[in-house]
């Protein structure tokens, strides 16, 4: 049946999020998803919150937020929580642009940013990577226009895993006018090991015009759930909070990020084991001739160009789903020892091109 109501060009126009594909049957190091379930003791409190969901959660999610505020040493006013880190990205577009205002942002990045951008009536503009595969700030810097009111720096970068240092981001940031919000999105900043990746909250402390995002979903193993948070400026995060979709963090999901942060050294732990293998795994894929760049995330990038889709083709026909960007690169979760193997038994035996 064909419906004669008319829709928005522009949403139509929108390209789709394309997430990681689950395939019965294979391994899937396709989202970034740690490879473990929640721990009992998260388990349990999912639990015995399923037994209230007759009720609307708390819809500003109070006690997570304190816990939080007090955790991070800010005031809670300078914190908010949303339905996964990416509703957050989209609130702070929402919050800090005018229809047809910027947002900047590294490209190739976390797909979703221009996305959230046009929904949220903003122009996106974006910044090459440079042949590193690393954000070139230099060039962000010199993107900036007076349209600009939001510059998103992904750090590590999905899907490279490259990360931006103390100092060339503490310039960047000395320069950027103060007008413009930064928001320095840390989704992946559990696994970062190299203590020159400064941490963002400490810029938060330091430019009244940075905010930080952090999720749930990565090092903490709640993808299911939606949950993420961010901490920034009080006024900014006030206009976060006007735009937040009503009790779009469901119960379930603030009570198990509760239960997650009482057992965050054991799951910070499960971090450590992955930044072990991610060690790993990307040594044997530079000795079996991948140009893969240091990560800093729980995943690799093999910058494959045009033999992307063909790569991944070849993964799955070892039972491996990796995340194809065509014509791109590929960029592949670290999971199990078990799995590494079976992804790095797939990487060896991807025939060298004629
Ligand atoms: N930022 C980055 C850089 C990401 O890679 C992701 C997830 N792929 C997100 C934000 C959003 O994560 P979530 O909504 O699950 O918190």
């Amino acid at each position: 049946m064909s419906s004669s109501v008319p829709t928005r060009a522009d949403v139509m126009s929108l390209p789709s999020y394309v997430p990681g594909r689950s395939v019965p049957g294979a391994i899937k190091l396709a989202s970034n998803e740690v490879p473990e379930g929640p721990l009992p003791s998260v388990a349990e409190a999912i639990a015995r919150a399923a037994g209230d969901v007759n009720r609307y959660p708390d819809m500003g999610a109070w006690a997570l937020v304190d816990r939080l505020a007090s955790d991070l040493g800010v005031p809670a006013d300078q914190v908010a929580v949303g339905c996964g880190s990416v509703s957050l990205c989209q609130q702070f577009v929402q919050a800090v642009c005018e229809p047809g205002q910027e947002a900047l942002f590294a490209w190739r990045s976390f797909e979703a940013y221009p996305i959230i951008t046009r929904v949220a009536n903003a122009t996106p503009v974006t910044v090459p990577l440079d042949a590193g595969h690393r954000h070139d700030l230099d060039a962000m810097l010199a993107a900036i226009t007076p349209a600009t009111r939001l510059v998103f720096v992904c750090n590590p970068n999905n899907p490279t895993g490259t990360a931006v240092r103390r100092d060339q981001l503490t310039r960047f940031l000395d320069a950027v006018p103060d007008d413009v919000l930064v928001v320095l999105d840390e989704a992946y900043r559990e696994f970062v090991t190299d203590p020159d990746v400064p941490d963002g909250l400490g810029f938060v402390r330091s430019h009244p015009n940075v905010a930080v995002l952090r999720t749930f979903s990565k090092a903490y193993g709640l993808a299911g759930l939606r949950v993420g948070y961010a901490v920034g400026p009080e006024e900014v995060i006030k206009a976060v909070r006007k735009v937040y979709v009503a009790f779009s963090v469901n119960s379930l999901a603030q009570t198990a990020a509760l239960a997650s942060l009482d057992a965050a050294d054991e799951l910070l732990a499960r971090c450590s084991d992955i930044v072990r293998e991610r060690g790993r795994v990307r040594d044997a894929l530079v000795a079996a001739g991948y140009p893969v760049p240091e990560t800093e995330a729980n995943f690799v990038w093999l910058p494959l160009g045009e033999r992307t889709t063909e790569f991944a083709e070849h993964a799955l026909q070892h039972k491996v789903v990796v995340r194809p960007f065509a014509g791109e690169g590929a960029r592949v979760t670290i999971g199990t020892p078990e799995q590494n193997d079976t992804f790095l038994e797939a990487a060896r035996t991807f025939p060298a091109r004629e």
